[in-house]
């Protein structure tokens, strides 16, 4: 990626695509997208217009398919230098583009989430959650719902309605998917996180964020009846490495549910399980109203502030990451930290090294339980969502193509290239601290010796 964070291009897709039509007259749908998505791609990573990018391509005056071949090679190239032509070869379908400026993200605040309006399913309106909620959100609006599904069942769904997420919140019963092992890609490596799924939907925005691919709910999903999910874990009887990061952020709305107090209390009480925390807020202040216990851990997400400021949207500053990383472990909890996604961009080495350094320089090392690392990645559905949603974004300009596990990566050499870097910052600050790497194949782990199946014994 080129440049700084701060670009905003306005490409003309419409232009563009009369032009591809007029001409190359005898390409046929799919290649005039396949054209269109790499031009498109070109302009906006390089920043210059598309009539520059036609001029610049090898005239080879041959009609059809030979034609449309030669100008593809060309701007294949062009788009993925780093790539070998080889693995140029393998880059998939390149989905549709295109962009509506109604799915735009309207960008939030850092601040505390007041909900305004919540929907309780009947089955619930009796829990002490809700009964919280009720004293504690006044002026907010309640309606009681059958379900949720059957609330929704004819509600129309688009990324319109998961821009407004948080201006409905469901309390919702919880009957089947308590905890969830964490599907991993495939051929990766598992770390052995299970979710305890206790939220869906998160009041962060994310520019890189999986969810805005994967939810249909047109609000944040919060299950009431934790007390079941604890019951739930007693009689399975097993010792997990479990959390609730999965589909919300950990703590995003833990003023709302003040679930972390009950969270600590529960499993204090199997320390043979380890229970995580994971989070992009400063909103800690709950877990300080309980006991530590060395089985639960808060962990954050860290990247540099660039890419707080310009990618993850109303999050917290990397300094009060680490600031309320610092209190909980004044306060007596072990704390982790997850560089993912990693963002290839002109400094990011520099940038990367000073988020590491200020994290030790504040973190005793022995009171962190372990560092993750993960590449940026996503798949091709997410990819387009991204497009919509945060059509400014250059997080995308990078070079991915399709990788082992069929989502779109960085290439294997700029992998290792990340891991290594980021393993040689974090060795020269701690010989000791655990390391894992998030979904990477084995092959990977074993070339930057970074060993994550260790993680299933933790
Ligand atoms: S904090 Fe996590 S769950 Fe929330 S928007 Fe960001 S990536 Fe998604």
């Amino acid at each position: 990626m080129r440049g700084s964070f701060i670009t905003y291009m306005t490409i003309d897709i419409e232009g563009f695509r009369k032009h591809i039509e007029e001409n190359y007259s005898e390409f046929g749908v799919n290649k005039v997208q396949e054209i269109l998505r790499l031009v498109f791609e070109i302009s906006k990573r390089e920043r210059i217009p598309y009539e520059d990018i036609f001029d610049a391509a090898p005239e080879n005056g041959k009609e059809g398919s030979h034609r449309f071949m030669h100008l593809k090679q060309y701007l294949l190239q062009r788009r993925f230098p780093s790539f070998s032509k080889e693995e140029r070869r393998k880059h998939g379908l390149f989905k549709d583009l295109s962009i509506e400026p109604e799915y735009r993200a309207s960008i939030k605040k850092s601040e505390r989430i007041i909900p305004k309006r919540f929907f309780i399913e009947e089955a619930v309106s009796k829990t002490a959650l809700v009964d919280r909620l009720r004293k504690k959100f006044k002026t907010a609006e309640f309606a009681s719902i059958s379900t949720y599904k059957d609330h929704v069942k004819n509600r129309v769904y688009s990324l319109k309605d998961f821009n407004n997420r948080l201006d409905e919140f469901y309390i919702v019963q919880e009957k089947y998917d308590f905890f969830i092992e964490c599907p991993c890609s495939n051929n990766s490596v598992p770390c052995g996180y299970n979710t305890m799924n206790l939220g869906i939907g998160c009041g962060f925005d994310c520019a890189y964020c999986f969810l805005q691919g994967y939810i249909n709910s047109p609000g944040i999903l919060i299950q009431a009846n934790i007390e079941d999910y604890f019951a739930c874990f007693k009689r399975t009887g097993k010792d997990i490495r479990v959390g609730t990061g999965q589909f919300t952020d950990s703590l995003v709305f833990d003023h709302i549910t003040e679930y972390s107090p009950l969270l600590v209390e529960f499993f204090r009480g199997y320390p043979k399980s380890i229970f995580e925390f994971k989070t992009k807020s400063d909103n800690v202040d709950l877990l300080f109203t309980v006991k530590p216990s060395e089985n639960i851990m808060v962990s954050w997400t860290l990247n540099p502030q660039i890419i707080i400021d310009n990618v993850e949207f109303g999050t917290n500053s990397l300094e009060e990451r680490l600031q309320a990383a610092a209190r909980c472990v004044d306060y007596g909890y072990k704390v982790g930290f997850h560089f993912d996604p990693i963002i290839v961009y002109d400094k990011w080495k520099d940038d990367y090294e000073c988020v590491v350094n200020r994290l030790f320089d504040l973190i005793d090392d022995k009171r962190i339980g372990w560092i993750s690392l993960g590449a940026l990645r996503m798949t091709a559905k997410l990819k387009q969502v991204i497009e919509n949603r945060f059509p400014q974004t250059n997080i995308l300009d990078g070079e991915f193509l399709i990788g082992y596990d069929e989502k779109l990566r960085y290439s294997q050499r700029q992998r290792d290239i990340i891991y290594s870097t980021m393993k040689s910052f974090i060795r020269a600050k701690s010989k000791s601290v655990h390391l894992y790497l998030c979904m990477e194949d084995q092959g990977l782990c074993s070339a930057c010796d970074i060993n994550t199946g260790d993680m299933q014994k933790v």
